[in-house]
């Protein structure tokens, strides 16, 4: 057997750092050894730092490790990143600097153009990235992002459509509180009730949807030219992004054809049986009423697309629905994802 990887989670006290916490427990090639935070925490044990949101008790391995400032210096060479957008830029460039690779989750390098955006099912290829990136600034280590949770549920919905020339998409989100973080929307405002409006998502799913199906052009991503709209609402329901899509082709297929593109896809992280992958990354539902986020967003691990309600659309080609469960395909499984495909790809080493 191989010694586990040692990986640390920088913004491990928050609401994402705390999914990596619960994700990484018994992982195969994992071991998480180190945590960080800021100087709010730093210097107590993790329990002492943490209000531990998550089911389940927390993790008694990590319970006791002291928390560190996010600087790099002992950290492990994989650092797995969930700080406050408000200072993520500054800590993972000067990680990725001092040669540490960066698996990061917050937004803040997902659309620079030597960065990839992965979604290891969808664009494994874009990773050739990393080199251009390490030339270009100077690094000996790396910054690989993922998409915003409600991109990720739409781009793994579209994946398996994209050879029939995807050319307009609309896309309607019905996003799970757990997705603003803690203490999040307050209780007055989302009980019983629907907020059409979360700021800056519309626009991160526009631009980082055409960034995830595009193309790997030899020294950047060429956006796939396709027109995408997103309508994103905030709903009461507790995990588990709901997005309504309707597509316009290039080359519209049968029905039955749209449905086999679904249920035959396969990607590298199945081809290489990648842990956290799961084995049929698209699933589709055949009930009408299906998928549902309290019913379906748990299954496979959280780590797989539901879809459903696939029919014709009037206005484009076909509409059909997608599920993703936020906090996990959406965070801290779709970074450890990636972190695989690295070791995979020999990025790690
Ligand atoms: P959060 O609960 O507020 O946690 C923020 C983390 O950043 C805490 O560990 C905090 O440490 C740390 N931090 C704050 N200021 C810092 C500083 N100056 N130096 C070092 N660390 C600092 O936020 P969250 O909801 O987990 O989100 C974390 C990141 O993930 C954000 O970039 C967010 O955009 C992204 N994201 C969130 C979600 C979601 O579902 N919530 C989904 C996708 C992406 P202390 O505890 O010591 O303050």
């Amino acid at each position: 057997m191989q010694p586990k990887i040692e990986v640390g989670v920088l913004g491990a006290t928050g609401m994402v750092g705390q999914h990596f916490v619960k994700f990484l427990q018994g992982h195969p090639w994992f071991k998480l050894t180190w945590v960080g935070a800021s100087d709010r925490s730093s210097g107590k044990k993790y329990r002492d730092a943490t209000g531990w949101r998550l089911g389940g008790e927390m993790p008694s391995s990590v319970a006791d490790l002291t928390v560190e400032d996010c600087k790099p210096g002992n950290a492990p060479k994989i650092v797995f990143s969930a700080t406050d957008a408000s200072v993520a830029t500054e800590i993972e460039q000067s990680f990725a600097k001092a040669g540490h690779v960066v698996v990061s989750n917050s937004r803040n390098h997902r659309m620079e153009t030597d960065v990839p955006l992965l979604v290891p099912e969808v664009n494994a290829d874009h990773l050739q990235l990393v080199p251009l990136q390490q030339r270009k600034r100077g690094w000996k280590g790396q910054i690989v992002t993922n998409p915003n949770c409600s991109t990720i549920v739409l781009t793994m919905g579209l994946g398996p459509l994209k050879s029939f020339g995807i050319r307009r998409v609309v896309v309607t989100t019905l996003q799970a509180i757990s997705g603003a973080g803690y203490p999040g929307v307050p209780s007055m405002d989302i009980n019983a009730n629907v907020i059409p409006f979360i700021g800056g998502e519309e626009e991160k799913m526009q631009v980082e949807t055409q960034k995830i199906l595009g193309e790997f052009a030899g020294d950047h991503i060429q956006p796939l030219d396709a027109g995408v709209s997103a309508h994103c609402n905030r709903v009461p329901v507790v995990d588990g992004h709901l997005v309504t899509i309707s597509v316009e082709f290039a080359n519209k297929p049968a029905i039955a054809d749209l449905l086999d593109a679904f249920t035959r896809f396969r990607a590298v992280p199945q081809e290489r049986k990648l842990p956290s992958a799961p084995p049929q990354p698209v699933i589709h539902m055949p009930g009408n009423d299906r998928p549902q986020p309290r019913r379906d967003a748990e299954r496979e691990n959280g780590m797989a697309c539901f879809v459903g309600r696939v029919r014709e659309c009037p206005v484009f080609d076909y509409k059909f629905i997608a599920l993703g469960h936020n906090t996990v395909r959406g965070a801290a499984g779709a970074a450890v994802l990636n972190a695989e495909l690295m070791v995979t790809e020999g990025l790690l080493d």
